[in-house]
C-alpha cells in the first residue's frame, strides 16, 4: 500500500507518494531511537540546546519554501501558512532554552544529614502521532519538548501532511535515529502506539480513545489532544461587529479545520438578530485568502451531506451552503439556524468552514448550552461586561476561555488542551509538556561514613 497525499486545491497535483512501511518498519525505527537516546542524553543539556536552535534557524531559513509546502499539501491559506511556519520556528527556539531549566528540588531530609531530591528524566523513545491541519506545528510542539528533556522521537504523521513531515525532519539535520519520521496510516500509528516509552497523540476523538486505551494497557503514559465543538457566546453588550468579525475567522479561517474553530454561535437576548445581519455580511465576504478547500473529497461530501439533512430537518442556510463550481475541495462558508438540537451538525465536530446559530434567554442558558457537549476544548465569549466576562471564565467548561478573541488562537508557552472528552492525559506546549515527557525520580544521598 502506498501513501499518498494530494494538493486540496487541485487534486490532480499529487504531493508525495512514498510506500507504507508496515508495522515490522515502525517497531525497527522504535529500536533504533531506543538505541540513540543514551548518547543524545549524554551529548548534555548544552549540545541539545544548541541542536534545537538551529532547527529554528533553518525553519526560519527556509520559511518560504515550508509555507508554499502547507499551502501545496493541506490547502492552507498563505498567511496563515507563514503563520504557522513563524510559530514553528518559536517554538523550537522556546523549547531550545528547556534543556536549562531545573529537573527537581532539593528537599530537606525529615532527620539526619544528607541530601534528597527530586530529579526528572526522559522515559526512553516519545512516539508522536499527528494530524495534517497543522502539518509543522504540531509535529514540533510535540517533538521540541521531548527531544530538549532528552528523549529520541519517532514521528507518525497524517499521510495527507506526510511531505511536511518528512521536509521537517531533514531540515531539523539531528543526529542519526533522534528524530525519525515514519510515514503511514492506522498500522503504522498502532505499532508506535504499542512500541513507544510515551505516547502523545493529536487527531479525531474515536482515534485518540483507541490509542488512549492501548497507551494504558501497556502502562505508558499518553496524551491525547482530540476534536472540539467550540462554541461562541455573544452577549447583548457586545461590539457586534467586532465579535462578527472573530467569529467568522473561527468559523472560516482554513476552512474551519482546526480543532479550535467555532462551530456553534450563541446569541444572548437582542444580540441575536443583529449578530445573525453582521455574521452572514462577514462570513459573505469571506474570500480564499481566509477560508481555502477542505483536506480532501470526503470531508467535503461529509459535510455538505451534513447540511442538506439539516436543512430537511427543519433548519434554514443563511448563508453558504454551496458547492462552489471550480476544481479542488472548496465549500462556502456556511451559517445555519434552527437546526434541530439533536442534529449532528449541533452535537459532532465536522471540521469545515460550517456553524449553527442559537439563541439563548441569558447568560445563564448560553453557558448551559456551551457546556452541554464532551468535545470542550475552546470557547470564546463577546461582551464589554467585565461580570459577564468572570462570570464565563468561571463557569464554562472549556480548556480554553477567550474573551473578546476568535476561538482559534493557541499560545505555544502556555498549557494547551480540553476538558472532558475533549482531551485526555497531562496539557501539551508550554512547560507542561516538559513534565509530560520525563517521570520524577526521588534520591536520597546519605553519608557513607568515614568522614
Ligand atoms: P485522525 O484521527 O484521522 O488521524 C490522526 C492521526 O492518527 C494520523 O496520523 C493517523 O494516521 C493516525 N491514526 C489513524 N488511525 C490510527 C490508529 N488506529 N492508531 C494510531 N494512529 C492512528 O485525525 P485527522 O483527520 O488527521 O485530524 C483531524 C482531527 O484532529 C480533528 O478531529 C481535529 O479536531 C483534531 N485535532 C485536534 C487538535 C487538538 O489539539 N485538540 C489539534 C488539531 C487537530
Amino acid at each position: 500500500m502506498s501513501i499518498t497525499s494530494y494538493n486540496p486545491a487541485d487534486p490532480a497535483d499529487l504531493v508525495v507518494a512514498v510506500e507504507a512501511p508496515g508495522a515490522e518498519a515502525v517497531r525497527a525505527a522504535v529500536g533504533r531511537a531506543r538505541a540513540a537516546q543514551g548518547g543524545w542524553l549524554a551529548a548534555g543539556a548544552g549540545a541539545r540546546s544548541a541542536a534545537l536552535g538551529r532547527i529554528a534557524e533553518a525553519v526560519e531559513a527556509h520559511a518560504e519554501e515550508l509555507a508554499a509546502l502547507i499551502v501545496r499539501e493541506v490547502g492552507k491559506p498563505l498567511a496563515e501558512a507563514r503563520g504557522e511556519v513563524a510559530r514553528t520556528a518559536a517554538i523550537w527556539r522556546y523549547y531550545a532554552q528547556a534543556p536549562y531549566e531545573p529537573s527537581g528540588a532539593v528537599h530537606e531530609p525529615a532527620a539526619g544529614p544528607g541530601l534528597l531530591l527530586t530529579r526528572r528524566r526522559p522515559y526512553g523513545v516519545a512516539g508522536l502521532i499527528a494530524p495534517w491541519n497543522f502539518p509543522l506545528a504540531i509535529p514540533s510542539w510535540k517533538a521540541a519538548p521531548a527531544l530538549a528533556v532528552g528523549n529520541t522521537a519517532v514521528l507518525k504523521p497524517a499521510p495527507e501532511a506526510t511531505a511536511c513531515a518528512l521536509r521537517l525532519a531533514e531540515l531539523a539535520a539531528l543526529p542519526e535515529d533522534v528524530l525519525t519520521v515514519v510515514p503511514g496510516g492506522a498500522e503504522e500509528g498502532s505499532a508506535l502506539v504499542d512500541a513507544a516509552d510515551v505516547v502523545s497523540f493529536t487527531g479525531s476523538t474515536g482515534v485518540g480513545r483507541a490509542v488512549v486505551r492501548a497507551a494504558t494497557g501497556r502502562g505508558v503514559p499518553v496524551q491525547a489532544e482530540l476534536g472540539g465543538l467550540n462554541a461562541a457566546l455573544v452577549l447583548p453588550d457586545a461590539d457586534v461587529e467586532l465579535a462578527a468579525g472573530h467569529i467568522a475567522a473561527a468559523i472560516a479561517g482554513y476552512a474551519g479545520q482546526k480543532c479550535t474553530a467555532t462551530s456553534r454561535v450563541i446569541a444572548v437576548g437582542s444580540a441575536y438578530q443583529p449578530l445573525r445581519e453582521a455574521l452572514v455580511k462577514a462570513l459573505a465576504a469571506v474570500d480564499d485568502s481566509v477560508c481555502g478547500p477542505v483536506v480532501n473529497a470526503a470531508a467535503r461530501e461529509r459535510m455538505v451531506g451534513a447540511v442538506s439533512s439539516a436543512v430537511e430537518a427543519g433548519a434554514s442556510v443563511l448563508v453558504g451552503g454551496q458547492v462552489p463550481e471550480r476544481a479542488g475541495w472548496y465549500v462556502e462558508p456556511t451559517l445555519l439556524a434552527e437546526v434541530p438540537a439533536q442534529h449532528p451538525l449541533a452535537r459532532e465536530e465536522f471540521f469545515g468552514p460550517v456553524a449553527v446559530l442559537h439563541a439563548a434567554a441569558d447568560l445563564d442558558e448560553a453557558i448551559a448550552l456551551a457546556n452541554d457537549t464532551p468535545h470542550s476544548l475552546a470557547t470564546s465569549v463577546h461582551t464589554r461586561s467585565l461580570d459577564a466576562a468572570l462570570a464565563a471564565a468561571d463557569r464554562l467548561d472549556a480548556g480554553m476561555i477567550r474573551v473578546n478573541a476568535p476561538s482559534s488562537g493557541v499560545d505555544f508557552h502556555l498549557p494547551f488542551g480540553g476538558t472532558k472528552g475533549a482531551s485526555h492525559g497531562e496539557r501539551e506546549q508550554g512547560r507542561a509538556a516538559l513534565e509530560f515527557y520525563t517521570v520524577s525520580r526521588t534520591v536520597s544521598v546519605l553519608p557513607g561514613g568515614g568522614l
